[in-house]
């Protein structure tokens, strides 16, 4: 499979019949074989998750079916894309032409998603992460680290092809606090390939990451993004 990174927290992900695109926000996005399946998700609202543009891919093509996160309202959503659009709320199920999604409920706004398609196995977090910052008060960011490690528990032990998971910049000396919670729970799997997201275009951070884990056994799994366009084959 392919796997092309288009910026922030948006991928694509090509597999033989069917095509994955999670949280356009801008960029280009490249030309997807038509005879594909097209699942576009969308995890929250927000304008670096969601852009409306996407429903331009269902008058260019046939087949697209969009998985937004249930706090995307309906209105948004362009009357003729409407049946082919389902809005999921947290820890759901749902599933269909061979593409089975589970949504996690995220510490930020609206789901992260699980997605079984082809054989294979992805998670992508949205805005779910270790949100915890310098300067909050400790009972805020001691919360906020609780949920995180809760709602995040249904991945315990799971076997994941790729997963799309927070790296932020942002967060400075806690930039890899979600990060590296997640790589314990799901465990080593040398297989399984880890695309860094949420880096607001610096990708010095995943390069900290490698600096700051010289003997972590996820180093081959971590994916080392140089820019927007970098595609990988998996
Ligand atoms: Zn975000």
């Amino acid at each position: 499979m392919k796997i092309t990174y288009i910026a922030h927290s948006c991928f694509l992900i090509e597999l033989e019949y069917t095509a994955l695109l999670f949280d356009y926000y801008q960029g280009e996005i490249p030309d997807i074989a038509r005879d594909k399946k097209l699942f576009v998700f969308a995890s929250h609202r927000h304008p670096d998750h969601f852009n409306p543009e996407i429903f331009r891919l269902a008058k260019e093509r046939e087949n697209v079916f969009y998985i937004l996160s249930y706090d995307i309202w309906k209105s948004r959503v362009p009357e003729e894309q409407r049946d082919q659009t389902v809005h999921l709320k947290p820890n759901t199920d749902w599933e269909a032409q061979g593409v089975s999604v589970h949504t996690l409920r995220s510490t930020d706004e609206g789901v992260a998603f699980v997605v079984k398609a082809e054989g294979r196995t992805f998670y992508h977090a949205g805005d779910l992460n270790d949100w915890r910052w310098e300067g909050e008060p400790d009972d805020w960011n001691r919360r906020m680290e609780e949920n995180f490690r809760r709602f995040l528990e249904p991945l315990r032990g799971i076997k994941l092809d790729a997963a799309f998971v927070p790296l932020d910049p942002r967060q400075e000396n806690g930039y890899a606090l979600g990060m590296d919670y997640f790589l314990s729970l799901t465990g080593e799997d040398s297989r399984r390939k880890i695309y860094p997201m949420h880096c607001w275009d610096n990708y010095g951070i995943i390069e900290r990451w490698f600096a700051e884990h010289p003997d972590s056994p996820d180093r081959e799994c971590i994916v080392q993004i140089t820019g927007r366009g970098d595609s990988f084959i998996q």
